[in-house]
């Protein structure tokens, strides 16, 4: 009988550890490779928190992908006995000028059974009085969703994935003949060579220079400020995650950050959330 496939997945951030564990539980034996460790400062993945939430516009298949790993992320902590996932609700600001982005995925929360509140300007104004709601006409709130700790859960999926039996090595692969016709092996740069039965590369904003014919400028980096804030809980309660078109404000612990919108380094027609490549056995 012929054994378990051996899949090789180059990058550890939030894509490609969770791809390593589910293929190690799916009974794959799973080599899992990063340059620089999950989560670390330079992916896409690192940093303390990013925000979990299915209103994602008009067009796009984000929406159902959140409710899968809203339902993901309870099972997972439940076996941890870890929370990762903060669920302090998100509160979706929209203008009557302009509110195609939360009117857009109205319908698509429903259908993938995100729970949310449409909510006037009014019943915000009365449920966080903390919150200056001028020129907002209505919102949405996503009570199930918040904020996750994102370096320490990318951290949390490789060490669940060395549990289970999958092997972790903190080496780069090297791009040399990644776009050869035939893949049969990559070189790793303590000089080794990896075979495996296929090959998954997670490795984010550097994709495009992994794979420069077939990548090369479609995936590039962004930049977003992030400033982090003390706070006097007493003037200002907890309140949710408060999004308005994409700056963002939240509290995380006793501190508050605020990010501000993403402005991209260069020309991108595909965002960083879709930069997972799979390429099978030839
Ligand atoms: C500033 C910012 C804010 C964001 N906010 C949110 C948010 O609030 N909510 C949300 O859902 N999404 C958000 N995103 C998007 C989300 O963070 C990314 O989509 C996600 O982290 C991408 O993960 P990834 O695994 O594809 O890439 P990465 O996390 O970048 O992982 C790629 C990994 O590959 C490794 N690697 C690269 N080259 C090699 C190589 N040759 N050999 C071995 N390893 C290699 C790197 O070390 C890295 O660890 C944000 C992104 C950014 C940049």
């Amino acid at each position: 009988m012929k054994s378990n496939p051996h899949i090789a997945v180059i990058g550890a951030g939030a894509f490609g550890g969770w791809t390593a564990l589910q293929l190690q539980e799916s009974e794959a034996r799973v080599t899992l490779l990063d340059a620089w460790g999950p989560g670390n400062s330079r992916a896409s993945s690192g940093g303390e928190t990013r925000v979990m939430r299915g209103t994602y516009g008009p067009d796009q298949p984000y929406t159902e992908m959140a409710a899968r790993a809203l339902k993901l992320w309870t099972k997972y902590e439940r076996r941890w006995k870890q929370q990762f996932l903060h669920r302090t609700g998100v509160l979706w600001m929209a203008t009557a000028r302009d509110d195609v982005f939360e009117r857009g995925p109205v319908k698509m929360l429903r259908s993938a059974k995100i729970k949310f509140q449409e909510l006037s300007s009014t019943q915000m104004t009365k449920r966080w009085p903390q919150v200056n709601f001028e020129g907002i006409e209505w919102g949405i709130f996503e009570p199930e969703c918040g904020y996750l700790d994102a370096r320490a859960s990318c951290q949390a999926v490789v060490d669940a994935f060395v549990r289970e039996g999958g092997k972790y090595e903190p080496l780069a692969v090297l791009a040399d003949g990644l776009e050869d016709e035939k893949l049969r092996s990559v070189t790793l740069s303590d000089g080794s060579r990896l075979k495996a039965d296929g090959y998954v590369f997670a490795c984010g904003p550097w994709l495009g220079k992994m794979f420069p014919r077939t990548v090369g400028n479609l995936v590039q980096a962004t930049k977003q400020d992030i400033f982090f804030f003390g706070i006097a809980l007493n003037i200002c309660p907890y309140g949710p995650i408060t999004l308005d078109a994409f700056v963002m404000a939240f509290q995380v612990g006793t501190g508050a950050v605020l990010r501000l919108p993403t402005t991209r380094v260069g020309p991108s027609s595909i965002p960083l959330t879709t930069s997972a490549l799979s390429i099978p056995k030839r």
